[in-house]
């Protein structure tokens, strides 16, 4: 069996689910152990509470669960040192490369930051640069319209799971997402948009995708149900799929660690599973393709990794971590490639394509800041940030150039992560189907 539809494929092979099951029997625990232990990859800073939602009034549609909140991290002493000194270096200054081993010793005396980052910080540590978004990203900034830094979550401490959050506002997020941002809005819907159109802000400047490229050929190339026909060009199907993947991996998780509200217990919950991904393969389809498609950025940063060093105050766990990143993106690089981002916006209109697949991108995005439910709202952001590096990497980034910004690892990672579990979820949901536990 494909994991792609081959009329679809963005690999030069058809890659098997099997095959790629394969892939995630040998990363999986690599990635939870990388996720859940390690002090690096387990925090993650974000603007939660203080942005508003760009294109719509949210309030009413906020979640009141205690199963959509979120707890931050309030006192700096609970933040990994690596984080905090992110904050101090928010002064301008070189980043280096090459850390000392052994973070206590003392500082060399060339530091290029001089000590600025404190007393006992390797100045070379990776550090994440979350307000570096250039035009060439598929990100928002963490600060835009917003006036601080934001929040660290324990990532850990906030799993991403059932949080009851659902109705109108939910459907309405997902409905700008698949039919504003994404190349796939009906031709009927779209005049009537243009007829009752209202101002929505930043969405307004992507809208100006109805470009010709696509009116040429849209009529022909939509089903019914919205989904493209297959002389649809490959970058828009490309951007269709990450977005059903994302929403499928989601749904995965909120069915694998569902709340029975009989019984308090949380559990995997079948019915869940079977109408939201049991029965339309497509979706199952499409966070195959999202695995393949993350696992080949990381891949792609390899070399680049081998050079970092990944530092908190705890140097042996800093070891365990460079050491599973190392295992991990030599299992990802080993042949054959199972995602060839390098068949993508080759063609003439190729750069008007990529700005627009860019921008749309941005939007869905700027979207998560309209998500009514704090845990949801955090997964979404992460994910869209490590959905946005993974095209970065892979249609902006130059393996072979030294001294290229390092990308945001750790939404990178945590997405990688996050799908890898969906895709162990879905197996195991499939495996209890096949023995006829339905209603399990
Ligand atoms: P929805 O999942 O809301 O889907 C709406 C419609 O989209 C469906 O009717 C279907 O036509 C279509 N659709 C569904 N799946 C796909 C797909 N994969 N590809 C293409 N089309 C599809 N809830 C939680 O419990 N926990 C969470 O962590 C969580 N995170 C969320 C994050 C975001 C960004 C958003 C927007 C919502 C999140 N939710 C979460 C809510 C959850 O996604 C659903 O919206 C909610 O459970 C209601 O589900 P539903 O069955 O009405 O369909």
């Amino acid at each position: 069996k494909c994991a792609f539809d081959p009329s679809a494929t963005v690999s030069d092979t058809c890659i098997s689910y099997e095959s790629i099951n394969a892939i995630n029997d040998e990363i999986y625990t690599l990635l939870q152990s990388l996720t859940i232990e390690s002090d690096f990859f387990s925090y993650y800073r974000l603007n939660l509470f203080n942005k508003e939602c760009p294109f719509w009034n949210d309030e009413s549609s906020m979640c009141g669960n205690i199963a959509c909140s979120v707890n931050t991290i309030e006192s700096e002493e609970d933040i990994p040192l690596v984080w905090r000194s992110e904050e101090l270096s928010k002064l301008e200054g070189p980043k280096a490369n090459h850390p000392p081993r052994d973070l206590r010793e003392k500082l060399p005396k060339e530091s290029p930051l001089q000590g600025k980052l404190g007393a006992g910080v390797g100045e070379s540590c990776v550090i994440e640069y979350d307000d570096e978004c250039d035009d060439m990203d598929y990100c928002v900034p963490e600060d835009e319209g917003s006036t601080g830094k934001g929040d660290y979550v324990s990532l850990v401490d906030n799993p991403e799971r059932f949080t009851g959050y659902a109705g109108e506002g939910a459907h309405q997020i997902w409905n700008a997402i698949y039919k504003e941002n994404c190349f796939l809005k009906p031709i009927e819907e779209e005049f009537q948009e243009q007829s009752l159109h209202v101002p929505l802000g930043g969405l307004e400047a992507v809208s100006d995708f109805r470009n010709v490229l696509q009116k040429e050929s849209r009529k022909e190339s939509l089903r019914p149900d919205g989904l493209p026909f297959d002389n649809e060009c490959l970058e828009k199907r490309v951007f269709h799929r990450l977005i059903s993947g994302m929403h499928a991996s989601i749904s995965t998780h909120l069915c694998w660690d569902y709340l029975n509200q009989t019984t308090g217990q949380w559990q995997p919950n079948m019915q869940c599973y079977k109408e939201r991904l049991h029965d339309h393969p497509e979706r199952i389809s499409n966070m195959y393709f999202n695995y393949a498609l993350v696992s080949r950025a990381v891949a792609k940063l390899r070399k680049h990794l081998k050079s970092y060093t990944f530092c908190t105050s705890d140097p042996a766990q800093d070891f365990d971590t460079k050491q599973r990143m190392n295992q991990l993106t030599d299992v990802l690089a080993r042949p054959p490639k199972i995602f060839n981002e390098e068949i993508m916006f080759q063609d003439a209109a190729a750069q008007g394509l990529k700005e627009d697949f860019r921008n749309r991108f941005r939007n869905v995005s700027r979207l998560m800041d309209c998500v009514g439910c704090d845990k949801c709202r955090l997964w979404g952001k992460l994910q869209t940030s490590g959905y946005g590096t993974a095209l970065k990497v892979l249609f902006e980034y130059d393996e072979t150039k030294n001294g290229e910004n390092p990308p945001y690892l750790v939404a990178l990672i945590n997405t990688l992560g996050r799908i890898s579990h969906s895709l162990a979820a879905a197996r195991s949901f499939h495996e209890a189907f096949e023995a006829g536990h339905e209603h399990a």
